[in-house]
């Protein structure tokens, strides 16, 4: 599932729509996650005037003070090209160019915010990790009574938004932070050092240009809409000796709330 860094690349090669005016858009099916608007259509005509990024959705800003709100979900991507039955949406620019929303497992979702309005799935987020608004403090304060493990509450994303099962196991291991201790016993110090861990983490997978699982689930798109594999240093490396050369351990695999996490006893405590 792409996490911030993803739909953070995602949105930086869309930046090339910007000033391009919609022509048409077609849709294939009725529905993604949740059904079309029944407006979608507005959209044609109009100018793409910017992208913006909020927790994992793209905010694409159109002429007219209409937004496109979209989410990748666990498989969608953007591209020019139409690959095939999985092609949802199709996009044609007045320049001749088009783009193609395609999702094999449908978890994406598509609405409008309409002029001066808000849109209830943005309503509720919490801070972006590389946002002004968020520091070890903050996060401090917003963990200090709860009695869920550290893992967990990194994925809360009324706590930080953005941070999924893959960078919250690489934020811990950097922070030296097991995954297990509880978010109500982790010190001003060790928010701290998450604090300063998400953003070297994030700010690399970025410049990275995002990650993707192994199993090529997230193909690469045409170079420029799509993200590349990346290397973790406990994502997905169970069994694996740690990174750390003076360490020795081997990186092993729990489950936390359902979700996989990935860590190494040696490092974090
Ligand atoms: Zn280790």
């Amino acid at each position: 599932m792409p996490e911030l860094p993803e739909v953070e690349t995602v949105r930086r090669g869309l930046l090339s729509l910007v000033g391009k005016r919609i022509l048409s858009i077609e849709l294939n099916r009725p529905n993604l996650r949740f059904p079309f608007p029944e407006d979608m259509d507005s959209i044609s005509g109009r100018k793409i005037l910017d992208i913006e990024r909020r927790a994992k959705y793209l905010l694409i800003v159109l002429e007219g003070g209409l937004t496109w709100l979209a989410h990748l979900g666990m498989t969608g991507r953007f591209g020019h090209q139409p690959e095939g039955k999985h092609d949802h949406v199709v996009i044609d620019f007045e320049d001749g160019t088009r783009l193609v929303y395609t999702d094999p497992r449908r978890f994406g979702m598509m609405d409008l915010i309409r002029p001066g309005e808000s849109h209830k799935l943005l309503k509720h987020l919490g801070p972006e990790p590389l946002g002004k608004n968020w520091s070890g403090a903050r996060l401090h304060g917003s963990i200090r009574d709860r009695h869920v493990s550290i893992k967990s509450a990194l994925l809360n994303q009324q706590i930080v938004v953005g941070i999924g099962n893959i960078y919250a196991s690489e934020i811990l291991f950097r922070s030296g932070i097991s995954p297990k201790r509880l978010a109500k016993n982790i010190s001003l110090n060790m928010a701290n050092e998450i604090y300063r861990q998400t953003q070297h983490v994030l700010l690399t997978a970025i410049e990275a240009g995002g990650s993707t699982l192994k199993d090529g689930q997230f193909k690469q798109l045409d170079g420029d809409l799509g993200y590349f594999p990346h290397e973790f240093a406990v994502y997905d490396r169970e069994g694996e000796i740690c990174v750390d050369p003076n360490c020795g351990k081997m990186v092993k695999k729990i489950v936390q709330s359902g979700r996989s996490t990935f860590y190494c006893s040696g490092c974090q405590r």
